[in-house]
């Protein structure tokens, strides 16, 4: 039996507040973080709607939260309000284009829609930023295939807006960064120079930021960057490098309502893409419904978990594990130049039909590890195993299998020991409260585990042995929560609409 360890959900969630902040907020933004995290727990256990409910409260004190959208929309997802979800992703993408959390939930909507083009545009741009992310890694390639695989039509695209903003540091910063450097101006106008900085998306704001410190903890060197790159010893990105660093490391806290012209303007183009955005997922509905388009969901989980259900005898073997393994026959072995070579019959399951990952082929790993060890037997003699593969369950020594049903809280697989069952969880609900599919490499791992009791072996109390009774990292093939899981952790930066 393999535990796993409780996800740590609720984390200390620290308040960003600048001074001048306090007043305008009144009450309301005091209590963001605590709501935040009531939210999250309501989401953790599946209470979507209350979770929402405690998000919306949020978004009306801090409209632009990220964070809070973030979790909003996969929750709205989870509940499949597909459009209310994609909305709630294209915010938090227009104000951070490279938010991958928020382009693998556009992706994973349009998908639910069967829009898988427009769904590959963005498990794409998603990929090209984290390729090595699992999660973004399973999207891009359900998308690559549904593309192929299902024509359909497409609904025209919205008319995106842009405003002209300049990407480079204007002239008249520099020139602040020089005096504040040479002391002729205080930290505040220094200051409010950076605010058009972050305003302007020259600087972009890390949500992840944390500790509270006002203008007085601005540490000296970084006076002397500012003397350097005002006298272009520095290229503009080292400077900007280093406001960087002071603003994710809670060093500088900037109060961003003091330069509100050009927000505004933005703000007005947000809307006007929200809006025409809106319309384009209303196209899309209509064709859905009028071609009767057959979806292939970008998520699978939930297809595999009706599948399970639907044919549970062909995937469970509780009933068997219930009355032991004493009908198993014994593994077979022959001793050579005093080895003894313990042979194993494996019955391989089959997997459910709607599920995408393969994990057959990797019991090949799981094989080879323990194939590869070195046992001893008790008259000293060395033991070594071999496993073959069986398409007849009677001779089989252990059968193996896949499952989804309830193993038991946080359990993720069951084996008879020396023989017998060796049973694996294919997918759990401690990811975002959802059933969602395993990552390959966790089932696996699961599956060695698992396997090593098979051939008798007991837990081992060395954490580093696959043998230890519990993993430290369940991975999630499909949840989106996975992708960043600083995002229902951590602290909740504010700032001002
Ligand atoms: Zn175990």
């Amino acid at each position: 039996m393999l535990v796993r360890y409780s996800l740590v959900v609720s984390a200390t969630l620290v308040l960003l507040l600048s001074t001048s902040i306090g007043d305008t907020y009144g009450e309301g933004i005091r209590d963001v973080p605590n709501l935040y995290e009531k939210a999250n727990e309501h989401f953790m256990i599946g209470e979507y709607h209350e979770a929402i409910e405690l998000y919306d409260k949020i978004l009306e004190i801090s409209p632009s939260n990220a964070k809070t959208s973030l979790m909003k929309g996969i929750a709205l997802d989870n509940l499949e309000r597909h459009k209310a979800s994609i909305l709630e992703f294209y915010k938090v993408n227009q104000q951070d284009p490279k938010n991958i959390t928020a382009l693998i939930g556009l992706g994973v909507g349009f998908g639910n829609y069967g829009e898988y083009k427009q769904a590959l545009t963005y498990f794409e741009q998603a990929y090209e930023l984290a390729p090595e992310n699992h999660v973004v890694e399973n999207y891009y390639e359900f998308a690559l295939n549904t593309v192929k695989k299902y024509p359909y039509n497409e609904a025209e695209k919205p008319e995106i807006f842009t405003l002209n903003i300049p990407q480079t540091v204007p002239a008249w910063i520099k020139n602040t960064a020089g005096w504040w450097a040479t002391d002729k101006i205080p930290d505040e106008e220094f200051v409010k120079s950076l605010q058009f900085l972050i305003e302007n998306e020259i600087i972009s704001v890390e949500s992840s930021s944390k500790a509270e410190s006002s203008l007085g903890a601005i540490p000296s060197w970084i006076k002397n960057t500012a003397g350097w790159w005002a006298t272009d010893k520095i290229p503009d990105e080292e400077f900007l490098k280093g406001i960087n660093f002071l603003i994710d490391n809670g060093l500088l806290v900037i109060d961003l309502p003091e330069v509100q012209g050009l927000s505004e303007e933005k703000k007005k183009i947000n809307d006007r893409n929200q809006w025409e955005f809106s319309r384009y997922l209303d196209r899309i509905q209509k064709i859905v419904d009028k071609d009767k388009r057959y979806i292939e969901y970008p998520n699978p989980s939930n297809d595999v978990i009706k599948k399970f259900l639907r044919d549970y005898v062909k995937w469970n073997y509780d009933q068997q594990i219930e009355v032991g393994n004493q009908g198993f026959p014994n593994p077979e072995y022959v001793l050579i130049d005093d080895v003894y070579h313990l042979e194993y019959k494996i019955f391989v399951n089959d997997q459910p039909p709607a599920l995408p990952l393969d994990h057959v082929s990797t019991l090949t790993n799981s094989f080879k590890m323990w194939e590869d060890m070195e046992f001893n037997a008790n008259d000293g003699k060395k033991v070594k195993i071999n496993f073959v593969t069986t398409n007849t369950k009677t001779n089989a020594n252990l059968w193996v299998t896949w499952v989804v049903r309830d193993l038991g809280e946080g359990v993720l697989g069951h084996a008879n020991l020396g023989k017998g069952i060796v049973e694996v969880a294919l997918g759990g609900y401690g990811c975002d409260g959802n059933f969602q599919l395993f990552h390959v490499n966790t089932v696996e791992y699961i599956m060695t585990h698992e396997l090593g009791h098979g051939i008798g072996l007991r837990h081992s109390e060395d954490p580093n042995s696959i043998m230890y009774p519990s993993m430290k990292n369940t991975q999630y093939a499909y949840c989106m929560l996975d992708v960043d899981k600083k995002i229902n952790t951590g602290s909740i930066v504010l700032k001002k609409d």
